[in-house]
């Protein structure tokens, strides 16, 4: 389980995250949401280490991993797939999986690792040899997903994984998710300004405005009750 006890983050003057408390279960999806700025990435970035946490505690399965820089906590099982599809760009497909999966808990061997993925993503086996830089932004974010889960983890997270894809594409890709996080049965956390699709696929939620949180609960509520209104005024 992934716990976070009053985390502030600041860069510089600027309030990213204040005093903010979360707790992620194991075995769903818990979704982030909110419009731009309100802090979304932060929370990600002070789970993975790469935030300025300036107060509070982040707790992964019980232990205080604050004080630990992020390749420490990548050691520990937290994979984050940040905004912005980043991987190698020279490097082929293939090797961008094997790569990722040499840097993982290596429970399942690499052939059958890189089987499983190219099992999920047809594609993928058919543009292995293909440098990674050169797939469509679908592709890209198929090959980023598949880097972060053939590396076993205990906790990922996924900084708005539909963004500027095709609606067929984001259907496809939170379809892996979905099964990912039930199959796994880790903590997955995903930020999303795509609220209903988030909802949907969510178990639990958090809508943060201005580095606050203004609305969680379980998601299946949100998305019927009359929470919605309060929903909607947060992206305002
Ligand atoms: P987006 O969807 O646009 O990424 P977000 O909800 O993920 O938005 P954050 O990226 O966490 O929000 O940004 C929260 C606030 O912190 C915003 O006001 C943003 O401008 C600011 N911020 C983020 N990164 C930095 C940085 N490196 N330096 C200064 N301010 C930053």
């Amino acid at each position: 389980m992934l716990e976070l006890r009053g985390v502030t983050v600041r860069y510089g003057a600027v309030r990213a995250l204040e005093d903010l408390s979360l707790r992620a279960e194991p075995g769903g999806i818990t979704a982030i949401l909110g419009a731009n700025g309100a802090g979304k990435s932060s929370l990600m970035r002070a789970v993975s280490g790469i935030a300025p946490v300036v107060g509070g505690s982040v707790l992964l399965d019980g232990q205080d991993i604050t004080g630990l820089p992020a390749p420490a906590r990548a050691k520990l099982g937290i994979a984050h797939a940040m905004e912005g599809r980043r991987l190698f760009r020279q490097l082929t497909v293939e090797d961008n999986l094997k790569l990722a999966w040499s840097f993982g808990a290596r429970r399942v061997a690499l052939p059958a690792s890189l089987a499983e993925i190219y099992d999920r993503f047809p594609i993928l086996k058919e543009k292995a040899r293909t440098p990674a830089g050169l797939l469509s932004g679908g592709q890209q974010q198929m090959v980023i997903l598949s880097c972060t889960t053939i590396r076993s983890p205990r906790c990922l997270l996924l900084d708005e994984p539909s963004l500027g894809l095709a609606p067929i594409i984001v259907q496809q890709i939170y379809g892996f998710i979905t099964d990912y996080a039930a199959r796994s049965g880790i903590t997955v956390v995903i930020a999303e300004q795509m609220a209903t699709l988030a909802l949907k696929v969510s178990r639990h939620c958090l809508v943060l405005r201005r580095g606050r949180v203004v609305l969680q609960g379980p998601s299946a509520e949100l998305l019927q009750g009359s929470d919605g209104k309060a929903l909607a005024a947060s992206y305002l």
